[in-house]
Parts: structure tokens; C-alpha cells; sequence
């Protein structure tokens, strides 16, 4: 692993048990000239993916908008630093990292570090949350998504130690 991993596990307080319990598989961080602002979210910040995943992505949005469903991006390119600072917020909330790690990996463990993980939402609909599984958007996906290689990472009751993530796909054509 990196040595800028170990020290921001340091800083977290992630220790040697943290990483025993955790299921998730690690993710290298792609160069930088192979990810690629594919689009900006609601929020105006760009979402970015690596190349393959982009191509894979545009065409996946693209037929499920000629079936009247829209897809709309909101996380995709996440680095090592980016996952440190989200759990940090929560720390400082005052939430115990045990807690913090049942939806946050351990920064080296998102599958956002790869470039190849979307987090998607529906029009009007609050973002990263589970009630998107009762969207348009979530029954096409589930009907639809494999065709393009996409698939869902985190489902409910999953063995992994992370909630269910309706929202959260991952580009398997690699
Ligand atoms: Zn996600």
C-alpha cells in the first residue's frame, strides 16, 4: 500500500483491526491523465470517470434516455485525500469511525479511487439516499444496467459490512 495511505489511516485513527474487519477490495488511484470531466452534478462539481468507464457511462445514459429516464451523475472519481476529508467531517461530528465505516471505506478501499464507480440520482430526488430505490431511474437500472457492465455494488444485506447503496454502480467491463 502507499506510504500516503498509511499516513492518512494514521491521521484517522484507522488501526491495524480496521483493516482485519474490513471486506473491501483495494483500488489503485488511476494516473491523471487517464480520468476524464465527463459532466458537472446539480452541485456544478465535475464528475469525472477514466476513460473506458466514461464511454461505457455516456452509453448507458444515453439508452436510458431514449426510454424517457434520466440518470443523473453525482460521484464519480474520488482520491485517497478526498476520502480522508469526507470521514474527517464526521469525526469532527462526533461520530465514532466504527460507525463512519459502515458507509465510508477506508481511503484506499472506495471503489470511487478507480475512476470506475458512479454515484447516480433522480431528478427532484434527495442524493445518496435509499428511497432512490423507489425511482425510475433505480427500476431501469436493475433492469438494464448489466447490459452495459454496470453493476450494483452494495445491495442490501451485503456481506461487505457497508448499507445498502442503491445508488452507488460499478463498471465491471475491464
Ligand atoms: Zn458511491
Amino acid at each position: 500500500m502507499d506510504i500516503v495511505l498509511f499516513e492518512i489511516h494514521e491521521v484517522l485513527g484507522i488501526q491495524e483491526q480496521h483493516l482485519k474487519d474490513n471486506r473491501l477490495s483495494f483500488h489503485q488511484q488511476p494516473q491523471v491523465e487517464e480520468l476524464r470531466v465527463v459532466d458537472f452534478d446539480f452541485e456544478g462539481k465535475p464528475f469525472v470517470l477514466i476513460s473506458e468507464t466514461a464511454r461505457a457511462w455516456s452509453q448507458m445514459r444515453q439508452a436510458a434516455l431514449e426510454d424517457g429516464v434520466a440518470l443523473l451523475p453525482f460521484s464519480g472519481f474520488r482520491s485517497y485525500i478526498h476520502q480522508k476529508i469526507l470521514i474527517e467531517r464526521h469525526l469532527k461530528n462526533g461520530r465514532r469511525i466504527e460507525d463512519i465505516l459502515t458507509h465510508i471505506a477506508i481511503p484506499g478501499f472506495s471503489e470511487h479511487h478507480s475512476g470506475r464507480a458512479v454515484d447516480i440520482h433522480a431528478e427532484g430526488k434527495p442524493v445518496l439516499e435509499e428511497e432512490f430505490e423507489r425511482t425510475d431511474a433505480f427500476a431501469w437500472l436493475t433492469e438494464n444496467a448489466n447490459q452495459f457492465e454496470f453493476r450494483l455494488s452494495y445491495p442490501r444485506g451485503n456481506s461487505l459490512g457497508i448499507i445498502y447503496e442503491p445508488w452507488h454502480w460499478f463498471y465491471t467491463g475491464l
